[in-house]
């Protein structure tokens, strides 16, 4: 059989890539390694799948270069991913919160369904259990070869699409191809780490942070790039949630970050509050109108809480200011790429033409989705990206 193109990797750019592809009348192989397609899909969102961000814009995204997906965003937009999934799979977005889109139905097997049905209708074929170990140029074409239900073969294809994402969670099928790959065509790829990742305290704060597992904070979080207000959630072993993970995007070995416990208010203000009616109330009490009262105790441990409001010197005042609006925080490290929604960095965007994604050293060889140096935020983004990216590289198979 004669392909149009061969897609290594069937998650939401390949599978994307395939159905456009599939749409415009060409043919297409898809090569998975899984025995199903989608595999991250289906547990995103919580089994839900946050499938774009109606917000999506370039600063949403971490990368050397945010203009460059000015190009792949022009062309496919949040409107016509909403509209996609409507038309093909009578998929209804719901937003949540902040802009982020789910299917109405909370499955997020529907979105998978859209692509094996569309991909059916088209005739595009799919060979999961594939495993691409290496491609070669040929010429002007590729081989791959490809472990197939444990038999090797080689398949050539003019058009190659690596799609074969990041390397967060092994388990669900992520693999090094796509950089390795990158690294064998003399493509750069930018320094890789986990990205919306859990960060871990150790050392002397360790069992402060842990007497807090399970405690929630809406805060926000900050350093000399960036903030972002949503809730903190403390654990056994450092910090989570949210926008911690938003932040774990924006953070690199040995830095400090900020958080702000009570965005919404000034600490200042309700101390003068408080002294105006007498300063009769504690510390303690001030603070547990904010604040859980296991939160409160363990801020025993920076602030004098049982002062009363009346007795606080000008520091104890400027030490409350600083702990509960500036307190600092410098993780140990993060959890890895098994616990990473997203991989930071990737093949480097001046390698590749904007508006199709191809190599511009390699002709016909394509690099979409996670594998790119284009990382979205927390929120519906990374979907987005991968969407779009797919889209653009089947306009030009
Ligand atoms: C727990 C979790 C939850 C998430 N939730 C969301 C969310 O709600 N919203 C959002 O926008 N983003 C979410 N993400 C991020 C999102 O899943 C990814 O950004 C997106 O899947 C990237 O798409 P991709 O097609 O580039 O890669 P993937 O979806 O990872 O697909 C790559 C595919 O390639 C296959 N593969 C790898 N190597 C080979 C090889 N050598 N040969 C053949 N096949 C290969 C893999 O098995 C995989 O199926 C989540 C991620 C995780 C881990």
């Amino acid at each position: 059989m004669e392909y149009d193109a061969v897609i290594v990797g069937g998650g939401a750019c390949g599978l994307m890539c395939a159905a456009q592809a599939g749409l415009l009348g060409k043919r297409t192989l898809l090569l998975e390694k899984n025995d199903k397609v989608g595999a991250k899909i289906l547990i995103s969102g919580g089994g839900r799948c946050n499938y774009t961000n109606l917000h999506t814009d370039i600063h949403n995204f971490v990368s050397e270069n945010p203009n460059f997906l000015h190009a792949v965003f022009s062309q496919w937009t949040v409107d016509d991913t909403i509209q996609f999934f409507q038309s093909f799979g009578n998929i209804i977005g719901q937003e949540k919160t902040l802009g982020q889109l789910f299917p109405q139905s909370n499955k997020a097997k529907d979105i998978v369904g859209v692509f094996t049905k569309l991909m059916y209708e088209t005739q595009q074929d799919i060979w999961l259990q594939a495993e691409v170990k290496t491609i070669a140029q040929d010429g002007d074409a590729y081989t791959l070869t490809v472990l197939h239900e444990g038999a090797t073969r080689h398949i050539r294809s003019d058009k190659v699409v690596i799609a074969s994402g990041g390397l967060p969670i092994a388990k669900l099928g992520a693999s090094d191809f796509a950089l390795r790959t990158a690294r064998k065509f003399d493509l750069r790829v930018v320094d890789t780490a986990p990205a919306l990742v859990p960060l871990t305290i150790t050392g002397k704060d360790a069992d402060w942070y842990a007497s807090l597992a399970g405690n929630a904070v809406f805060s926000r979080v900050a350093n000399k790039q960036i903030s972002f207000e949503e809730n903190i959630l403390f654990t056994h072993w450092g910090l989570s949630g949210p926008a911690i993970l938003q932040i774990s995007s924006y953070w690199k070995a040995g830095e400090v970050f900020t958080i702000n416990l009570l965005p919404h208010f000034d600490v200042q203000d309700l101390i003068k509050q408080e002294r105006a009616a007498g300063g009769r109330r504690t510390v303690s009490q001030l603070l547990q109108a904010h604040f859980t009262r296991k939160m409160v105790d363990a801020l025993g441990k920076f602030l004098p809480i049982d002062l009363k409001i009346a007795s606080l010197s000008k520091a104890d005042a400027k030490l409350i200011w600083d702990t509960i609006h500036h307190f600092e925080v410098k993780p140990a490290g993060d959890k890895g790429y098994d616990k990473a929604e997203v991989m930071r960095g990737g093949v480097a965007t001046d390698e590749l033409q904007a508006k199709t994604l191809e190599s511009k050293k390699h002709k016909g060889l394509y690099f979409g989705g996670e594998a790119v140096d284009v990382t979205g935020w927390l929120g519906g983004y990374n979907f987005q990206w991968a969407w779009a990216s797919g889209y653009a590289i089947a306009q030009d198979l």
